[in-house]
């Protein structure tokens, strides 16, 4: 069974409504690419950017620039990295990373595509996702390119900094917190263990490029895909953008679940503006798949 879609031409679209049939169809027959932004782990205690409420107001994200400019700016970043750490090890998937598992497990999709480094959805179940912006389960070695957990380095900035105890006001989507300039100029930085080099986040910064090899993967999940689903995402980033302009392009329909406009709008034949969690459970249950933990929250 193919899509029944009807295409919406560029500019000519609703503000957003709160009707789940294309998306319930377009699952149904299946290949469907899911695309994730941090809209999709906001039910898990991790705030969007930039969404309402967003850090954004707050603060800069610090960009790859920063991060190579000096050994100042990476005290600054693992210092606040290392508080919201602690944060993003204890978030759980919800109900809508709970849900994209079950379409997988159904073989509903053709693939899952996140903006998100927060890991949650293999935390749920969902295999072979693309994580677009890299992950913060581990850090890269700017010298010898070792890749190491993340759970290592933490033990070991627990280790270098005992008397770091400070509560984090507010955890980033990037697992960073908002930290006092002396609790920063007091913390100590670890270098890699088997060379010293400068260890990264596997994770793209802001001003920083995805892997070419990386894009040109996701290039070919939408084109083995019939249609595309973003959840959660304003498609702020080019870097998502591009897999919405792509399936347009090539005539495969977008559909978009995100609360707020997104800059993919011209290109979708929807946009429901309805609460992830609770949508894509009641897309599930009109589907028949059954999600794992449902009703726990
Ligand atoms: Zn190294």
């Amino acid at each position: 069974m193919r899509p029944t879609l009807t295409w919406t031409p560029a500019g000519d679209l609703p503000p957003g409504t709160t009707d789940l049939g294309p998306v319930v169809d377009v699952l149904a027959a299946g290949r469907v690419l899911v695309l994730s932004g941090a809209g999709l782990s906001t039910e898990s205690g991790i705030p969007d950017y930039r969404g309402e409420g967003g850090s954004l107001s707050r603060h800069t994200p610090m960009t790859y620039q920063d991060f190579v400019s000096g050994a100042g700016a990476r005290r600054r970043y693992w210092a606040r990295s290392h508080l919201g750490w602690r944060t993003f090890g204890r978030a759980r998937p919800n109900a809508g990373h709970r849900a994209v598992a079950a379409f997988g497990r159904r073989g509903l999709l053709a693939g899952v595509i996140t903006q998100n480094v927060d890991g949650l959805h293999q935390a749920a179940g969902s295999e072979g996702v693309v994580e677009l912006h890299g992950g913060l389960d581990r850090v890269v070695c700017l010298s010898c390119n070792a890749s190491t957990p993340r759970r290592e380095l933490a033990r070991r900035l627990e280790e270098a900094n005992p008397g770091f105890a400070p509560v984090a006001a507010a955890v980033n989507p990037d697992g960073d917190a908002d930290l006092t300039d002396q609790q920063v100029a007091d913390f100590r930085v670890v270098p890699c263990a088997r060379c010293g080099g400068v260890l990264k986040p596997d994770v793209v910064f802001f001003g920083e490029a995805v892997p070419p090899s990386r894009v040109a993967h996701c290039r070919a999940l939408v084109d083995g895909a019939d249609a595309v689903l973003v959840l959660g995402s304003s498609l702020t980033v080019m870097s998502g953008l591009r897999f919405v302009r792509h399936a347009a392009g090539a005539g495969k329909p977008v559909l978009i679940v995100n609360r707020d406009a997104t800059r993919g709008d011209p290109h979708a034949v929807t946009r429901v503006a309805l609460p992830l969690g609770a949508a894509l459970t009641a897309v599930a249950g009109r589907l028949g798949v059954t999600v794992d933990g449902e009703g726990a929250g």
